[in-house]
C-alpha cells in the first residue's frame, strides 16, 4: 500500500477517556461518520465475561465512543458475533457480563440481535472468494471497530486485522479454523475478512489488556493506552512496535507484508510508541516452534463448550471429563480459547 497511515495513541484509563483529543489527528469523529447515520461499533465480545477479566471491549470505551457518534446526530448500536453459537440467548449472556446491556440502557444505543447473514463476494480473496458475513455488519452506514490488545494462543495477537472474523457469524468461524489448520493460511483468511467489510475507523482499548494464553485465559494486564486509526494493519503495526513484538511472529502482519498491505509509513501525531512507557509484554508460550497441544486438567467441569467448539470433533466428553484425540488435533486451540473454567492447558 503506497500510503502513510496516521495512528494517534495516548495514555489514559477507564476514567479519564478523552477520545476528542485522541481522534483530533485523524479529523475527529465528524470525519467518519454523518448525521443520520446508522453506525455498528464492532467490539470484540469473544465471550460472556466481566470487563475486568480483559477478554471484552470494556464498556467505558464503547460508552465514550457511542457517545462520540452521538454528538455527531448519528445512531450507534453494538455488534459482534461472539465464539460458539450465533443465538439471541447467547448474546444475551454475553451483552448481560461484558456490561453492554447497561450501557445500552443509561445511553439508549441499541444492542444488536439479528443473527441472520448474506454471503458476500470478495474477488481479490486469497483463500475466500465468497463468505458469509453478519447483516448487523453488512447494514450498517459506518463501521467503527473497537478492538482490544491481546494475545492469541493461535494467532499470536489479537488487534485490528482479526477484529472483523467476530462477523461470520457463529460456528462458521470453527469450520474456517478446520479449513485452514495453518497460521500463514488463516492470517490470509482473516485478511479476507477484512476486507469483505473494512471498518471506517479504528478504535483499539488497550487500557486493560491481555497477554500471556489469550484471546480468554490469559493474564490481565493494565497497559493504559488508546489507539486510534483508519488503517487496520498500521495500528496493529504501531502495537508491535509498542510492545517491542517483532511484526513477523503475527502472521497477519506476516501475510500483510507478502501480500505488499502494510502502509509506506506511519506517522504518529500523539505520542510514539516507544513514548507509551510500556516495559514488557508476555506473548503465548505457543509461539516457541514446538506447537503446544490442548490437555483438559481436572478443573474441568463437563460443559461440553470445548466439544461443540472443537472444528474436528477432536474432544470427546468421557465421564463428565474432556479428552482429547491428539492424532487428530489441529493446535488451532479454539478449546482454550472457549474453555470457561479454564481448564485446558497448553503443554508441550
Ligand atoms: S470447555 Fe473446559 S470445562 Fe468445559 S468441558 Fe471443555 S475442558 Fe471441560
Ligand atoms: S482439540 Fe482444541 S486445539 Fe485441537 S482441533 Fe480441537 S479445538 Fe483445536
Amino acid at each position: 500500500m503506497d500510503k502513510t497511515q496516521d495512528v494517534a495513541i495516548s495514555r489514559c484509563d477507564y476514567t479519564d477517556i478523552d477520545l476528542d483529543s485522541l481522534l483530533a489527528p485523524l479529523g475527529g469523529m465528524r470525519r467518519f461518520v454523518k448525521r443520520g447515520e446508522r453506525v455498528l461499533l464492532k467490539v470484540n465480545l469473544l465471550s460472556a465475561s466481566e470487563p475486568s477479566s480483559g477478554v471484552t471491549t470494556h464498556p467505558a470505551v464503547v460508552a465514550a465512543v457511542a457517545d462520540a457518534v452521538q454528538r455527531e446526530g448519528a445512531f450507534p448500536y453494538i455488534g459482534d458475533s461472539p465464539s460458539g453459537r450465533f443465538t439471541r440467548k447467547a448474546l444475551e449472556k454475553v451483552y448481560n457480563r461484558s456490561g453492554l446491556d447497561r450501557l445500552s440502557r443509561d445511553m439508549g444505543v441499541e444492542l444488536n440481535y439479528d443473527t441472520s447473514s448474506k454471503r458476500v463476494t470478495v474477488s481479490s480473496g486469497k483463500k475466500l472468494k465468497n463468505m458469509p458475513v453478519g447483516n448487523f455488519a453488512l447494514k450498517a452506514d459506518r463501521i467503527i471497530a473497537l478492538p482490544k490488545i491481546k494475545t492469541h494462543s493461535f494467532m499470536v495477537m489479537t488487534l485490528a486485522t482479526k477484529i472483523m472474523f467476530g462477523t461470520i457469524p457463529g460456528l462458521t468461524k470453527a469450520r474456517y479454523h478446520s479449513m485452514f489448520p495453518k497460521r500463514n493460511d488463516f492470517a490470509d483468511m482473516l485478511l479476507d475478512v477484512l476486507s469483505a467489510s473494512t471498518p471506517d475507523l479504528f478504535i483499539m482499548d488497550g487500557i486493560l489488556a491481555m497477554e500471556g494464553n489469550g484471546p480468554q485465559n490469559g493474564k490481565p494486564v493494565e497497559l493504559g493506552v488508546m489507539l486510534a486509526s483508519e488503517d487496520a494493519i498500521a495500528m496493529d503495526l504501531a502495537v508491535c512496535e509498542m510492545l517491542s513484538i517483532e511484526p513477523e511472529l503475527v502472521p497477519t502482519l506476516k501475510r500483510a507484508r507478502i501480500g505488499r498491505m502494510l502502509p509506506s509509513g506511519i506517522n504518529y501525531p500523539l505520542l510514539r510508541p516507544e513514548e507509551a512507557g510500556i516495559k514488557k509484554f508476555k506473548l503465548p508460550s505457543t509461539v516457541k516452534k514446538a506447537k503446544r497441544r490442548p490437555q483438559p486438567t481436572e478443573n474441568c467441569t463437563g460443559c461440553g463448550k470445548c466439544e461443540e467448539i472443537c472444528p474436528r470433533n477432536a474432544i470427546k466428553l468421557i465421564d463428565r471429563k474432556a479428552r482429547v484425540d491428539h492424532s487428530i488435533c489441529i493446535r488451532c486451540y479454539c478449546c482454550h480459547e472457549v474453555c470457561p473454567a479454564n481448564a485446558i492447558k497448553l503443554v508441550r
